[in-house]
């Protein structure tokens, strides 16, 4: 099954509603590292299987959900969106190790 891609740098930037740009927090860099996997590019449709775990973001609004692989993707009405950005497709933004 092939699905839309996005590449990070075309990605749009995602405001909240307060102004405040909304993205993925750390604090320790040494438990995070860069990865070309494709995974990362797919835009994934809402009530899909999540097929890795990690943090998942609407592409066009900012939101951000995490999910284990597996699980189902949030619905289509999972947050409000004005038709003028478009519908909710996730991205995955931080992928959960799966070393044991
Ligand atoms: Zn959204």
């Amino acid at each position: 099954m092939s699905f839309p891609r996005l590449s990070g740098q075309s990605s749009p930037f995602p405001s909240s509603q307060k102004g405040i740009v909304a993205m993925a927090l750390y604090k320790y860099s040494q438990f995070l590292m860069p990865s070309a996997e494709e995974g990362f590019d797919q835009l994934l449709p809402p009530k899909m299987a999540a097929q890795k775990s990690g943090i998942y973001r609407c592409v066009s609004w900012g939101q951000e959900i995490a999910t284990a692989a597996g699980n189902i993707l949030p619905p289509y009405n999972h947050h409000p969106h004005r038709p003028s950005i478009g519908r909710i497709q996730w991205q995955l933004v931080v992928s959960a190790s799966d070393v044991p």
